[in-house]
C-alpha cells in the first residue's frame, strides 16, 4: 500500500477484492489470507532475485502473495487454486499482468509441476502461504522429487510455526523427526520470518513461520528418498526405543546394519544425525561398500 492508500500495482486493496468477490474464508480450505502487501512482498523477497523466473504458487486465494511475486519481478507465476470462487479475483491480476499469470483450478496434491511449468527458462521457484492441512504432504512430495538436483532452485513456504520448527530441528531436540531428516538431507532449510496470528485474516489459532529451502547439489548420501522415508519411519515410529529394537521392522538384523554404519545400536532415533540416517538408507539399498 502506498501513502495515499492505493496499491503500487494499481489494483484495489485486498480487503476490497475480498469484499467485492465475497471471499469469506473457508476453514475447510485452510483459508487465512494475508492482506498486507508489505508483508507478502517480504515473503516474495525471500525467493531471491525473481527476474526472468517462473514461480509456482499453491493456493493464491485473493492474490496477495501472487501480486507481491509479480511486483518483485517474477516473469511468470503459475498458480494452483482449489477454490473456484477466487478465480475472478485472480483474473483481474492476469489482466494487469498480461501473459504472466496462469491459474489452474484444482487440487495441488494432484498437480504435475513439471508439466505446468514446461517451457520455463531454467529452474523454477516454489512460493506459497500453504493451506496447513496439506502443507507437510506437499513438502514431502517436493523433497522426494527425482532426479536430484530438482526442477526448482528454491522453495519459500509458510507453515504453522510448530511444523517449521520440526523442519529445521537439530538432533537431540524434541522437534527432531522424520520431516527434519528428509528436509535437511536434500536442502538447507532456514526460518526466515515469524508471523503472529494477527498477520492473517481471519487469524488462525497458531503462529506461523516462513521457511526457505535451498536444494543441496548432492544429498548427504546416495540412498533414495523412499528408503530414507522407510528408515526414519521405523526409527521415529518408536522413538523412545533403542535402534537395535526399533529397526527390527526394517531388517531382521538391525545390529549388523547399525555397526556397519558405525552407529551404536543402543542409540535412539533422535540421537542420530541426518548423515547417519542417510548412511543407513544407503546401506539398506546398496549393501556395504566392497574393498
Ligand atoms: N495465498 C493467499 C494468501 O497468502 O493470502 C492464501 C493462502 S491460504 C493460507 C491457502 C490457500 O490455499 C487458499 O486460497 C485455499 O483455497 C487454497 N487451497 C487449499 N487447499 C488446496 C489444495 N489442495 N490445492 C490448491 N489450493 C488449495
Amino acid at each position: 500500500m502506498t501513502r495515499d492508500g492505493s496499491s503500487p500495482d494499481g489494483l484495489p486493496p485486498l480487503r476490497e477484492v475480498i469484499a467485492a468477490h465475497e471471499l469469506n474464508a473457508k476453514k475447510s480450505l485452510g483459508q487465512n489470507f494475508i492482506l498486507d502487501l508489505n508483508l507478502t512482498r517480504k515473503i516474495a523477497r525471500a525467493c531471491g532475485s525473481l527476474e526472468g523466473k517462473t514461480v509456482i504458487e499453491v493456493g493464491p486465494g485473493p492474490g496477495g502473495l501472487t501480486r507481491a511475486l509479480l511486483l518483485e519481478g517474477a516473469a511468470k507465476v503459475v498458480a494452483v487454486e482449489r477454490d473456484q470462487r477466487c478465480l475472478p479475483a485472480l483474473a483481474e491480476i492476469s489482466a494487469r499482468y498480461p501473459g504472466q499469470l496462469a491459474v489452474h483450478e484444482g487440487d495441488a496434491l494432484e498437480a504435475d509441476w513439471e508439466a505446468l511449468t514446461a517451457g520455463r527458462n531454467g529452474p523454477a521457484i516454489i512460493a506459497a502461504n500453504l493451506p496447513y492441512g496439506v502443507a507437510s504432504l506437499l513438502l514431502a512430495g517436493w523433497l522426494e522429487t527425482e532426479p536430484w538436483p530438482p526442477w526448482y532452485e528454491r522453495m519459500v513456504l509458510m507453515f504453522q510455526k510448530e511444523v517449521a520448527e520440526r523442519i529445521v530441528a537439530a538432533p537431540g531436540s524434541k522437534a527432531y523427526g522424520r520431516l527434519s531428516v528428509l528436509a535437511q538431507w536434500r536442502t538447507t532449510p532456514k526460518i526466515v520470518l515469524n508471523l503472529p496470528p494477527d498477520a492473517f485474516s481471519p487469524p488462525p489459532k497458531v503462529s506461523s513461520a516462513v521457511v526457505q529451502f535451498i536444494p543441496r547439489d548432492q544429498p548427504l548420501a546416495a540412498g533414495s528418498a523412499k528408503m530414507l522415508a522407510r528408515v526414519t519411519a521405523a526409527a521415529f515410529g518408536q522413538r523412545r526405543k533403542m535402534l537395535r529394537q526399533s529397526l527390527k521392522s526394517l531388517t531382521p538384523m538391525p545390529e549388523l546394519l547399525l555397526r556397519e554404519a558405525g552407529i551404536d545400536p543402543q542409540e535412539r532415533a533422535e540421537q542420530l544425525t541426518v548423515a547417519d540416517f542417510a548412511r543407513l538408507a544407503e546401506l539398506m539399498e546398496h549393501g556395504p561398500a566392497s574393498g
